[in-house]
């Protein structure tokens, strides 16, 4: 099951040839994105997921993203979708086929289903292991051309650690800076409990604010927990009572097992937690 929107509200057969061969998008991977879920024919967080998208466009000189167009986009593919239950839906944002000769970007919202792995991933856990990024934590303020914390469509490098994760007989990566300490995933955020406190690393470090992890600290502080936005090293994730990855396809996923090592049983945390999450949405 597929839904494809364009931005000016036309739906079109997501198997038909759409996109020129000159798109910018495909040739350089010169745009940006975003997945937004949507549960019960409503996108969770779209104010958020538009906020970041006008944030991406912006670092990457992209004409400002109309808010009403893309949610009139969203609006038609949540409309058109005729599948059971929750799905992702992308918003995709190029450069256009023909930069600086007066072509408009290409636009178009996607709803996609999600796999049946990722959904058990998230009440079973999973592995993950710790892989280098290779950017030191000022790198981000120093050299903004580097697009480092904008949600490109340049997304090789993200989908190649995940293939080395899984060689390396893990589902997911946190990615770590020069200095050591944690980033984030390839497409989580990466959240860690010590007692009833929550941490996350902060964008500064050109990591991604995520959307789930702003909806998860709404809930969590809700429910009485603590929830800071700080450095964290690898030691501190074994310190803490639980390590969580966080995405909106994920939700709030425990990870159980780092770089071979298993982890505390978080899985009164990650019930209390998802619960908090949850409630945002009843
Ligand atoms: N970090 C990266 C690099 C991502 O690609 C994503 C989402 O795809 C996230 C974090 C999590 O963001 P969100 O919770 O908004 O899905």
């Amino acid at each position: 099951m597929r839904v494809l929107a364009f931005l000016d509200g036309t739906v079109a057969e997501p198997d038909d040839p759409c996109v020129r061969a000159t798109d910018l998008g495909l040739l350089r991977g010169d745009g940006v994105f975003e997945t937004v879920l949507v549960e019960n024919g409503e996108p969770r967080e779209l104010g958020l997921h538009l906020d970041r998208l006008v944030r991406s466009a912006w670092m990457l000189d992209l004409p400002e993203p109309s808010e009403t167009d893309w949610k009139r986009a969203a609006r038609q593919v949540i409309d058109n979708w005729r599948g059971d239950g929750e799905f992702a839906m992308k918003l995709i944002y190029t450069r256009g086929s023909d930069a600086g000769h007066g072509s408009a970007p290409t636009a178009f919202a996607l709803g996609l289903e999600i796999t049946p792995k990722m959904m058990s991933e998230r009440s079973e856990g999973i592995a993950a292991v710790t892989l280098e990024r290779g950017i030191e934590p000022g790198l981000a303020v120093r050299a903004p051309w580097l697009l480092l914390g904008a949600k490109t469509l340049s997304y090789a490098v993200n989908m190649a650690a995940l293939r080395e994760a899984d060689r390396r007989g893990a589902s997911d990566v946190i990615f770590t800076a020069t200095d050591g300490s944690v980033l984030e995933g390839p497409t989580v955020s990466v959240v860690m409990v010590r007692g009833r406190t929550l941490y996350t690393p902060p964008p500064i470090l050109g990591i991604l604010p995520g959307t789930t992890q702003a909806a998860v600290y709404r809930g969590a502080e809700r429910a009485g927990f603590t929830a800071k936005i700080e450095m964290l090293s690898v030691d501190d994730l074994y310190a803490g009572d639980g390590v969580f990855v966080a995405s909106s396809v994920r939700k709030l996923t425990r990870v159980h097992t780092l770089d071979g090592k298993v982890l505390p049983d978080a899985s009164e945390l990650h019930r209390e937690l998802s619960a908090a999450y949850e409630a945002g949405y009843a």
